[in-house]
């Protein structure tokens, strides 16, 4: 795994810079293991010191106070350099039918994110968001609306699986980076993250429970194939023709679909991981005949899956949803041509505004 150095100063210093921080105390939270060693070598104390104090973040804690198994003197000086930044919960929705729990978290700065709980047979899932905004621009996305207000730090994508742990009372083993924001764009801070999730110090996170989406930033693809061989990863397609998916997705214009499967083909073949395709489905737009043939040869000999999913529809964009019918024709239509698919479940349907528009109405209500 690459993580030189592990996030490099000039990106630690970025990150405090993003947020006018320089003055403030280090939040700990976005630090790996390695760093908090090094912080505390940094302050004349006992680098071992750092397994303990990584622990009790990762179990959750928010002050040093809670950390019990330190001394009193040692607490005392963390406080006054060092924080635990936490996330403030605005609001819960609760779905009635199935556990799914939606949340809209507040950032130290004021900024909000989203992120959502869900039960699976398999265990409890999660949805963190990477960014606050997105800028991106995909024409039928409600996080990108607004564009993008900031990075979000390592603390902050782990503190909203910290935030949901302690207000659900339930460990989380599956996390899927798919809320707000292009994972991608955020590369450091979501490397950090996973490494610390996944340390058994951290949250253990198994690197196989971890999946990361991206609309398609293929240099990046190319270097997380290298970095994150066994995270799992997820493609928003959402059209295998160049034409129409520029129409909805601005970033085909820099790396085109072609060159994106090119690398997709790629990537299965040298990590031997099957990748998720996503597929919105927009009526009349990407659930034709001829679009899901197109999509149907494109993919043929990737190893694959794809997941449909009916648009949810935002009532800004002007995009319509395919019903379940069409597409679970197409789902089959797929699978008879050897690519396997599936319809995506809604989870929380009874609660389900579409992804990023908890957030948004917040945005708009500023
Ligand atoms: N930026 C990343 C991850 C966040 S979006 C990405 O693009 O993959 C998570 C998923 O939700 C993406 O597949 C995105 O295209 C999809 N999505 C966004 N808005 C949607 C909507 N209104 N209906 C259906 N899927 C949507």
């Amino acid at each position: 795994m690459r993580l030189a150095g592990h996030r490099t100063e000039d990106s630690d210093k970025s990150c405090l810079e993003d947020k006018g921080l320089e003055e403030k105390k280090i939040n700990l939270r976005d630090l790996t293991l390695e760093q908090i060693r090094q912080f505390l070598e940094d302050m004349g104390e006992k680098p071992f010191r750092a397994k303990q104090i990584f622990s009790w973040i990762y179990k959750g804690a928010e002050t040093f106070e809670e950390m019990t198994d330190l001394s009193k003197a040692l607490r005392e000086k963390l406080d006054q350099v060092a924080e635990l930044r936490s996330l403030k919960i605005l609001r819960v929705l609760r779905s009635k039918t199935d556990g799914t729990r939606k949340y809209l978290l507040e950032l130290e700065d004021g900024n909000t994110i989203e992120s959502v709980f869900m039960k699976y047979k398999y265990g409890n899932s999660i949805c963190v968001s990477s960014q606050a905004g997105c800028r991106m621009g995909c024409r039928f996305c409600a996080s990108g609306m607004d564009g993008l207000r900031r990075n979000l730090t390592p603390g902050e994508i782990a503190g909203q699986i910290l935030t949901v742990e302690k207000d659900t009372n339930e460990k989380i083993n599956h996390v899927v980076v798919m809320g707000t924001g292009e994972p991608f764009d955020n590369y450091e801070n979501l490397i950090t993250f996973i490494h610390n999730i996944h340390q058994k110090e951290g949250l253990g996170v198994s690197l196989r429970n971890i999946t990361v989406s991206t609309c398609g930033l293929v240099p990046k693809i190319r270097e997380f194939a290298k970095d994150m061989k066994q995270v799992n990863l997820a493609i928003s397609l959402h059209s295998a023709d160049s034409a129409v998916r520029e129409s909805m997705m601005p970033v085909n214009g820099s790396w085109p679909v072609d060159q994106l499967l090119r690398v997709c083909r790629e990537y299965a073949q040298n990590t031997g991981r099957r990748i998720t395709f996503e597929y919105a489905l927009v009526r009349g737009k990407t659930d034709t005949k001829q679009q899901i043939q197109l999509l149907a040869e494109k993919l043929r000999g990737i190893l694959c899956h794809v997941n449909l999913i009916p648009l949810n529809e935002v009532r800004e964009t002007g995009l319509l949803g395919s019903n379940r019918k069409r597409a679970e024709e197409i789902a089959r239509y797929l699978e008879q041509n050897g690519i396997p698919a599936t319809v995506r479940r809604e989870l929380g349907a009874d609660i389900q505004a579409a992804c990023g528009q908890l957030r948004l109405g917040e945005v708009k209500r500023k």
